[in-house]
């Protein structure tokens, strides 16, 4: 049975797709099997893990839709050692045609149900809004990872993520809770970051992870060669944060 996370923050350029990618890769390299689902019409994570989402046969569209299947759209990332469910944006489509379609919420939930045994991690990169896409996101998994960083607006917004996330626990998907907030692009030689890693800390306990992801430009410049991080500068301080979260993650899941 695959643990399945989403990785959701409704702001943009918080660090979403880098994670997904990286953590991806991450628990590839501890020899987990990893299906990285792109949720998001831009198709960044499909793109940083080095597939061409311009000559998709099949997508994540059609499998929300229902036309195909997980099975058959997938592909191969070869450089991060992972599957990935690709997008681009025909993916924005689906957004308004599956409110004609019955069990809305649960569609990738239900498609992922047929792939669950072929893999340890199914991590779901969201788009930044909280739409009916993030909403199938969030029914779909046991947990949501949050990227954040720490910065003075960094609290803003939480609250409604969690707010949703409430509500998805209480009326749609009992399994849903929070594992925790990642500190990204984390700069120690701010003061103004560490004031905030500390307050993160103090209000969320042991729901903030214990690794921390440094800002770290081999991360920024991996995508545009189609690799991710890890794979891409593997001594790099980023990708061994990475590798290390992913090591945290496998020893997280022992305990839920
Ligand atoms: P999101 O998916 O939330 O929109 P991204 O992962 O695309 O965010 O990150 C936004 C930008 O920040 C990208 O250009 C990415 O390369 C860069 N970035 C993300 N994490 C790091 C990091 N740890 N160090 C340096 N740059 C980063
Ligand atoms: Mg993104």
């Amino acid at each position: 049975m695959a643990k399945i996370f989403c990785v959701a923050n409704q702001k943009g350029g918080v660090g979403k797709t880098t994670t997904t990618v990286n953590l991806s890769a991450g628990l590839a390299k501890l020899n987990q099997r990893v299906l990285l689902v792109d949720l998001d019409p831009q198709g960044n994570a499909t793109m940083g893990a080095g597939i061409n989402k311009a000559g998709l046969e099949a997508s994540t569209y059609e499998v929300m839709l229902g036309t195909s299947d997980v099975a058959t759209a997938r592909l191969r990332s070869e450089a991060g050692r992972f599957d990935v469910l690709p997008s681009n944006r025909e993916l924005a489509g689906a957004e308004v045609e599956m409110v004609e379609l019955e069990r809305r919420e649960t569609r990738l939930k239900d498609a992922l149900a047929l792939v669950d045994a072929d893999y340890d991690f199914i991590l779901i990169d969201c788009p930044p809004a909280l739409s009916m896409l993030t909403l199938n996101g969030l029914c779909a998994a046991h947990g949501v990872i949050i990227p954040m960083q720490c910065e003075y607006y960094a609290l803003e917004g939480l609250s409604d993520l969690v707010n949703t996330i409430k509500k998805v626990h209480a009326n749609l998907n009992p399994d849903l809770k929070i594992i925790g907030l990642l500190r990204v692009m984390f700069d120690p030689r701010m003061t103004l970051s560490q004031q905030v890693s500390a307050q993160l800390e103090q209000h969320f306990g042991d729901k903030v992870f214990d690794t921390i992801i440094p800002r770290n430009v081999r991360l920024a410049e991996a995508p545009s060669y189609g690799i991710p991080g890890v794979t891409f500068d593997p001594s790099s301080k980023g990708a061994q944060a990475y590798i290390a979260f992913g090591a945290e993650m496998v020893r997280r899941i022992k305990t839920m």
